[in-house]
């Protein structure tokens, strides 16, 4: 788990699986590719193997540890309903969510339906704790609005979206059963340009609906001095955070053995050392 994000809407990310595919267009310049692959060969590093995808079971119980209250970003650095993540693993990581419950946690993926289909079944359990929050990231029309109604679908207690990076006007969008929406434009080298009016529209379709707004950035190439102002203000809200008890230190370690010692070497070990076909989309 890492303390103290730079992303303006969490406060800690935690990555019990490592590297991605790209999938949309919203992954051309994906951050966290770009920052993995920095540090492929390098011995000892977290990203020595750069961005392949990897389960680290070693991970799976820091929110245990995590005595203060945090909102904790799931997975920054991957995406948790990857294809190649077995359901078992998955399942692992909302057990640990599920029972460090004082923290609030942020769940967010370009997988939907996946999304949708273990939510409505196996990952019921965690669905619909209100501590836990589930999202889909929407860049366009074409990939991203079919997503919100994958999400839609899917049993959860709180749904959000992450728009981002915007692409396009969105238009209309059905917001229906949504509870939170980040926007915010892309950064860095190359990023692709936001259009002021395309963000006015989802912040009066929110307002108009009465679902928090949070403005993340209009981000270019000069993020910091782009700023975050939005008409003449910021705008961070969130949903309604619910606040759970702590655990004692013991039982927090008794958990974080069980929910290990239910993932099977056989399930993890061949996984570890899985290397995804890299960027087979069309999306580099
Ligand atoms: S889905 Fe994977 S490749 Fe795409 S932006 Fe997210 S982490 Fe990067």
């Amino acid at each position: 788990m890492s303390m103290g994000s730079t992303i303006e809407w969490t406060d800690a990310t935690w990555n019990p699986v490592r590297g991605c595919t790209k999938i949309s267009p919203g992954c051309k310049h994906c951050y966290a590719e770009t920052f993995a692959e920095r540090f492929r060969g390098v011995k000892g590093h977290p990203y020595e193997q750069g961005f392949d995808l990897r389960l680290v079971p070693g991970k799976l119980g820091e929110p245990l540890k995590w005595r203060a209250p945090k909102m904790i970003f799931v997975n920054s650095m991957s995406d948790l309903f990857h294809d190649l993540v077995p359901d078992s693993y998955i399942v692992a990581v909302a057990r640990v969510m599920v029972a460090a419950k004082w923290h609030t946690y942020q769940v967010l993926t370009k997988r939907s339906q996946r999304l949708r289909d273990l939510l409505n079944t196996k990952l019921r359990f965690a669905a619909e704790q209100p501590h836990i929050w589930w999202g889909v990231s929407v860049e366009d029309r074409k990939y991203g609005l079919p997503r919100i109604e994958d999400l839609r679908n899917a049993k959860a207690a709180v749904r959000f979206l992450s728009v981002e990076p915007l692409l396009e006007d969105l238009g209309k969008v059905n917001l229906r059963g949504v509870d939170w929406m980040i926007v915010g434009g892309e950064s860095g080298a190359g990023a692709r340009p936001m259009k002021k009016e395309w963000v006015l529209q989802l912040r009066d379709q929110c307002e108009r609906n009465g679902i928090p707004f949070f403005f993340k950035q209009w981000g270019g190439v000069r993020k910091k001095s782009a700023g975050r102002r939005l008409a003449g203000r910021t705008y961070d809200e969130f949903p309604r955070r619910v606040t759970n008890p702590v655990l004692s230190a013991t039982d927090c370690f008794k958990k974080a053995e069980e929910i290990t010692a239910q993932l099977g070497a056989a399930e993890i070990f061949p996984l570890s050392l899985l290397k995804a076909n890299r960027n087979e989309e069309v999306f580099c």
